[in-house]
């Protein structure tokens, strides 16, 4: 016997950008695609046609694939089960609810908004959960038929059986829900738009959806969604709901928090492999229940619906950011040098377009400075002293007067500074500082501490190996922020502390 293909879906509302959450739920339909070598499908869901604009189905079209995921149907490119936008499947949608109506498992539905929620409020007052009372359920199909005709605004209603509705969840186990608490649900609304749970149920079949993975926000949409199946005569797909993403205080991940939009991840300087890496870790363990960085392939070949916690994940920025540092050790300095760019333009470092030997030197800065980095973000504070530098600015005030005080630096100052001259390269530091070293008979920390200081504004800081020639070569570019080189900076520090 062979195995049907798996065949999945993410289907996001394009009503705003991608939470977490969301690309949680992507990137495990993706894993659990690419782990069956079946297909991924991107179907927008924008019937909600008040809520969905189409910036944001490009942006998360642009979110998605700077996260690194890639699909094999979608609204963008097609495939054979179109459209992959609801909008553009009204047809469909209303053929479906035409044939459920003449065969009575649906009908027409007269109710005002008004009168609805008159309904609603006196079952709150009575303390029962609001459902539909069923009032146009007893009118004559026939009757029914003739006021929609003669231009009377209705909507479709599915008749809810009774009895329950079960299913096997395949992170919940056995769900169920008694058909009484559902009410009859709105399949199509009196606008002529088809209602979430109805267009959703079409789609999953005519794209022959196998599994259904996604938020568990959507658990009690199951048991109406079931429903549909069940009038349409088709079969439903297996379902998997994942739990509820937490902040650090146990409530719903929200903006609250910080950043939970794939575009402020991005924006922060995250690398999307950090990213999956410790999304797919958000519910989700591999077999042996403690790896935890695990590339892409590594994720494909041990992904699996099993090890998924049902209990809520709660987002740990820390860990994330550990995730991050590795990556970012692992990635190239080119790679980053490029993603650096807009974090240093936007400190007004440099300018964009950025040509190639400012772009071969940002390598060195972010090679330097890349140890003491979470994310990219941190990139411009980090590398500040590489592009400021103002020995005799009131705010070095405290690091001057602190290193004036040492007589012991001010003799190495004094000896240093006349030794150098232009271009300094490390080597030639390097010889000079043996010298300082026999002369003054000071070494390590006592001898290099003071020069630090002198030619970087700083008391801590990248190593001198690195730095030294980042601030011979950068102060050969035409930069918007010009770096200085090691002789104009230990001529300013001259001009203020009036030694060397
Ligand atoms: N459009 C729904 C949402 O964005 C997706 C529902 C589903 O996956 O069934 O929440």
């Amino acid at each position: 016997m062979t195995e049907t293909t798996v065949r999945v879906r993410f289907a996001p509302s394009p009503t705003g950008y991608v939470h977490v959450g969301n690309a949680r739920t992507a990137l495990f339909n993706w894993l659990f695609a690419r782990y069956h070598g079946g297909a991924f499908v991107l179907r927008i869901e924008d019937t909600d046609v008040e809520r969905s604009e189409a910036q944001y189905e490009t942006s998360l079209i642009e979110d998605l694939r700077w996260f690194g995921l890639d699909w094999d149907e979608g609204s963008d490119k097609g495939g054979p089960f179109g459209p992959y936008r609801q909008s553009e499947r009204k047809d469909i949608y209303a053929q479906y609810a035409t044939e459920l109506i003449q065969q009575r498992r649906a009908y027409y539905c007269f109710c005002s908004p008004e009168q609805l929620e008159a309904e609603r409020q006196v079952a709150l007052k009575a303390g029962r959960q609001p459902r539909y009372s069923g009032r146009c359920r007893a009118l004559e199909p026939e009757e029914s038929a003739a006021r929609v005709k003669a231009g009377e605004p209705a909507a479709i209603r599915l008749k809810i059986p009774e009895g329950a509705f079960s299913w096997d969840d395949l992170v919940h186990g056995l769900t169920s829900f008694s058909g009484d608490v559902i009410g009859d649900p709105i399949i199509v609304r009196s606008d002529g738009n088809p209602a979430y749970n109805f267009a959703v149920v079409i789609d999953d079949h005519l794209m022959g959806i196998t599994h259904v993975i996604r938020g568990d926000d959507h658990i009690s949409n199951t048991p109406r969604q079931l429903a549909v199946y069940q009038a349409l005569g088709w079969p439903a797909p297996a379902f998997a709901h994942l739990s509820t993403i937490l902040g650090p205080d146990r409530t719903r991940l929200s903006k609250r928090h910080g950043a939970t939009s794939l575009e402020s991840f991005r924006e922060m300087g995250v690398l999307p492999e950090a990213l999956r890496n410790y999304l797919a870790l958000l519910g989700w363990s591999p077999a042996d229940g403690k790896t935890e960085i695990l590339s892409d392939a590594g994720l494909i070949a041990q992904f699996s619906l099993d090890h998924i916690t049902k209990s809520p994940a709660v987002f740990d920025q820390e860990k994330l950011n550990w995730l991050n540092r590795h990556y970012m050790k692992q990635a190239t300095m080119a790679r980053l040098a490029k993603l650096s760019v807009p974090f240093l333009a936007r400190a007004g470092y440099i300018a964009e377009p950025v040509p190639n030997p400012t772009l071969a030197w940002l390598e060195r800065v972010v090679d330097a400075v890349l140890k003491n980095l979470d994310t990219l973000s941190q990139l411009s504070e980090a590398s500040r002293l590489i592009f400021e530098y103002e020995p005799c600015s009131p705010s070095h005030q405290a690091i001057m007067d602190h290193l004036l005080n040492d007589n012991g630096a001010r003799e190495v100052l004094t000896a240093f500074i006349p030794q150098v001259s232009e271009p300094l390269t490390y080597e030639k530091f390097r010889e000079i500082a043996k010298a300082m070293q026999k002369q003054t008979g000071r070494k390590g920390r006592e001898l290099f501490h003071p020069i630090r200081v002198a030619l970087t504004g700083a008391e801590s800081g990248p190593e001198l190996e690195k730095l030294i020639p980042i601030f011979e070569e950068g102060s050969k570019l035409s930069l918007p922020h010009h770096v200085k080189s090691c002789t104009e900076r230990l001529r300013e520090f001259r001009e203020c502390a009036g030694i060397g």
